[in-house]
């Protein structure tokens, strides 16, 4: 955990201003670059000290086999995993005789700031090395938004004493050593040399390595070029071997002098093109980065900002640590999506390697959420994805004697790449989230083109799955058994509410498409019997209640297994998946995360004001946030039932995961779901922001702290901006068309508005609500209230 607070807090931008080696991989996630096509860890640029040296690209992984002991029909026999592909960051620095490293000499000086507004990581060094010579380094680095493939950093060495002899050595480097991997389930299995070079080539300015996967058969092509700006006279020269290649720069400089150095980067990948397609597809890239060159590289990345925080920029008052926050969230949430064009958006987008690159349900039940709202193009690519691999999730089913479509708990390309089914294929909810983030998006954006296209189609196989899934019982009550919902702490049960809840949503859904669809519906086989089963199993889905004690049975039969002993489980003891057998977890009343208070949130429509306070207080005493995945929703939560207070300590522990590293493992990369849940937090949960029925409404309420929140959201084609002051609400539209009308609720009443013509509403005094929530004892939130800021 970063405890003491690691990054002064400013509004747009994270610094880092001395380096601590402690904390160096968790830096190099925090200070990733990734348009969602390429991302590039935060290493240094020399490439030593490193965390976890990291590049990756969307999508490029490597097969590996997942063993066994006791082998079961419809285990996944094979894993995808992501793989650090070539590094294109390094720029060595010989200065004199010594290399720049800044474990030797002395650190003068040591700035890295991102620029959330700028799209870049600069860097800032004063270093003295050992034999007394003193030099200025200052580089900016980006991964570009506009140009897919292109990354380039800006590198410019100042003498300060001098005369300097300066050796810069830029290079392509495949096939770098990691370090050993620990026992921790969440990191990522460690491949040793997994690509294969087929091809490298040199200029005198620069050259690129073509490599290929020894099983999935993937090529990469990565290449270099370099513009040199050097006061006096400079040497070039490139060599290339296997996996390596070498641009090497030498120069002179006196005094106050500098050498700069734009290095531009250009990788692709595919499985089908050829070596020379691939190669040409990479000098195309570096020549349309050459192009725009590093100034035009800069711009283009800061218009592209531009115009996404004009449309997703959320404003803060109150609690300036929460205002970074949530902006550093959103920054890489659009890193993550923005480019990622029909691949995945992974559980840590591609700043490390964690859960081996994978895709989870965080995608869609965290992350599209927030980019609909804000960047809705970003989730039509990502629904697409998984569209796309609807012929693996096919097949799935097919292995598991389901119909439809079961998608893969974790995965890069499609095929389950989970080998633990209670807590992987058995959380059949995934389905349910992909045919909701895909209700909402056709909702908020009216894209019935892709709704005709693929969304059907989506919607159909997961309804066909949850109605071969589930089962009417004697008396005609439909139940899906033997399933995980969110709360990995409670495996393969009957009944979750959550996973019901949101099939009931999903079979409606489906169930009211084909209506719209015939043509289409009768293409996929759709009868109008097949629909009506739908219909019958939605209407009559089961929903646990305790009526003993007055509330909701996360699974049928949860609130009579044992209680947890929270007296006798020390701190240490957490997370309790790496320290307790997962039988003894699974038969007690303890959830590692939000579960039936999720579905609180996503179906709140399913139950009364009554129930969802009784519920959270149940809940709260036996949720132990073993994942990232819980202190958004719970905030969700605590702020509807009249909790504010709590829910901005939620929201707190949320947005500020990664950059307190408050789970002690951002150096596998962020937690994108808990980076989105800040927004979430502070929009559906401050802003109560609900969209159950296809209409909008809001709820807004502050927490003391608080003293404004303004969010915009992109609703049919209109934007709609909500200033949550705390006695009232305006509500105005912004570019609109003159005839705009925008009909949402505010506090249950119906609000119109009109361009031009901002509405303000007061907010009601908050209803007395029960008492205090308690957590389960020894799980209070981790982080506290702010104190006041002067
Ligand atoms: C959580 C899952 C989540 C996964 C990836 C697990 O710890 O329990 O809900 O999908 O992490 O983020």
């Amino acid at each position: 955990m970063i405890r003491e607070r690691a990054y002064p807090v400013e509004p747009w931008h994270v610094r880092e201003t001395r380096l601590d080696m402690d904390v160096l991989a968790q830096s190099e996630s925090v200070f990733a670059l990734s348009n969602g096509h390429v991302g590039l860890r935060g290493n240094l640029d020399e490439g030593e000290p490193h965390g976890l040296p990291g590049t990756y690209l969307n999508s490029f992984y490597e097969l590996r086999p997942l063993p066994y002991a006791e082998a079961g029909f419809g285990f996944p026999e094979s894993g995808q995993t992501i793989v650090n592909v070539t590094n294109g960051k390094l720029i060595r620095l010989l200065v004199d005789d010594e290399p720049l490293d800044v474990r030797y000499g002395e650190l003068l000086a040591h700035e890295r700031v991102l620029d959330l507004r700028a799209g870049t990581l600069h860097r800032e060094l004063h270093w003295r090395s050992p034999a007394g010579r003193e030099v200025k380094v200052r580089s900016t680095r980006l991964v570009s938004f506009t140009q897919r493939a292109v990354a380039a950093i800006n590198y410019e060495v100042e003498a300060v004493d001098g005369p300097l002899r300066l050796i810069l050595q830029s290079e392509l480097v495949a096939n770098e050593a990691l370090p050993p991997q620990s026992r921790d389930p969440r990191v990522a299995a460690v491949l040793e040399s997994p690509l294969q070079a087929e091809e490298e080539l040199t200029t005198a300015d620069g050259g690129l390595l073509i490599h290929r996967t020894k099983v999935s058969g993937l090529r990469v092509a990565a290449a270099m070029e370099h513009e040199v700006y050097a006061p006096a006279r400079k040497t070039i020269q490139s060599e290339g071997y296997e996996d390596w290649v070498r641009t090497t720069i030498g120069c002179v400089l006196q005094p106050g002098e500098t050498l700069r150095v734009v290095k531009y980067l250009a990788y692709g990948w595919s499985s089908r093109r050829s070596l020379p397609a691939m190669r040409d597809q990479v000098e195309a890239a570096l020549t349309g980065a050459r192009l725009d060159g590093w100034d035009g590289l800069r711009r283009e990345q800061r218009e592209y900002l531009e115009e996404f925080w004009d449309a997703a920029d959320v404003v803060v008052e109150g609690d300036p640590e929460i205002q970074q926050a949530v902006r550093f969230g959103m920054f890489h949430v659009l890193q993550a999506g923005s480019r990622a064009e029909r691949r995945p958006i992974a559980a840590k987008g591609l700043t490390g390697p964690g859960y081996d690159g994978h895709a989870f349900w965080d995608t869609e039940m965290f992350v599209l959420p927030v980019l609909t709202y804000t960047h809705p193009a970003a989730v039509r690519d990502a629904l697409h994805w998984r569209h796309g691999t609807l012929a693996a999730a096919h097949e799935r089913a097919r292995t598991l004697n389901l119909e439809g479509a079961a998608f893969p708990w974790r995965t890069i390309e499609g095929p389950e790449s989970s080998g633990y089914w209670p807590a992987g294929t058995a959380a059949f909810h995934i389905a349910a989230g992909i045919a909701d983030a895909l209700r909402r998006y056709v909702q908020v954006t009216q894209d019935t083109d892709l709704e005709r296209e693929i969304g059907l189609e989506l919607l159909v196989e997961t309804a066909r799955l949850w109605r071969s899934l589930g089962h009417h019982d004697r008396h005609g009550q439909f139940h899906i058994d033997g399933v995980t919902g969110p709360d990995e702490y409670t495996a393969v049960k009957n009944d979750n509410i959550y996973t019901n809840l949101m099939a009931q949503r999903n079979l409606i859904t489906a169930a009211d498409a084909v209506m719209r669809y015939r043509d289409e519906a009768f293409h996929l086989g759709v009868t109008d019997e097949e629909a009506a089963a739908w219909r019958d199993a939605a209407a009559s889905m089961h929903v646990p209640y305790d009526e003993e004690i007055d509330v909701h049975e996360q699974v049928e039969g949860f609130t009579r297994l044992q209680e947890w002993d929270f007296a006798q489980t020390p701190p240490e003891k957490y997370p309790l998946l790496l320290h307790y057998p997962y039988f003894d977890l699974y038969r007690k009343q303890v959830v590692k995360q939000a579960d039936l208070v999720l579905a609180m949130h996503w179906r709140g429509d399913a139950f009364t004001p009554e129930q969802k306070l009784r519920n959270f207080l149940y809940y709260e005493r036996r949720t132990v946030r073993d994942s990232s995945l819980s202190a958004c929703t719970q905030a969700v939560l605590a702020a509807e039932v009249g909790h504010p207070e709590l829910a901005h300590i939620y929201l707190r522990e949320a947005a500020l995961m990664d950059l307190h590293d408050l789970n002690e493992n951002t150096r596998d990369g962020v937690h994108m779901a808990s980076l989105a849940g800040a927004w979430i937090a502070l929009v559906a949960g401050f802003g109560g922001l609900r969209d159950h029925d296809g209409n909008l409404s809001f709820a807004p309420r502050l927490s003391s702290r608080l003293e404004r929140l303004e969010f915009s959201l992109q609703w049919r084609g209109m934007r709609l901006r909500v200033d949550v002051r705390p006695y009232e609400t305006t509500y105005s539209l912004r570019r609109g068309d003159p005839g705009d009308v925008l009909e949402l609720r505010h506090h249950g009443e119906p609000v119109r508005v009109t361009c031009g013509e901002p509405v303000t509403m007061p907010i009601p005094p908050a209803e007395v609500s029960g008492p205090a929530p308690e957590q389960a004892p020894g799980r209070a939130p981790l982080l506290r209230l702010p104190e006041n800021e002067p």
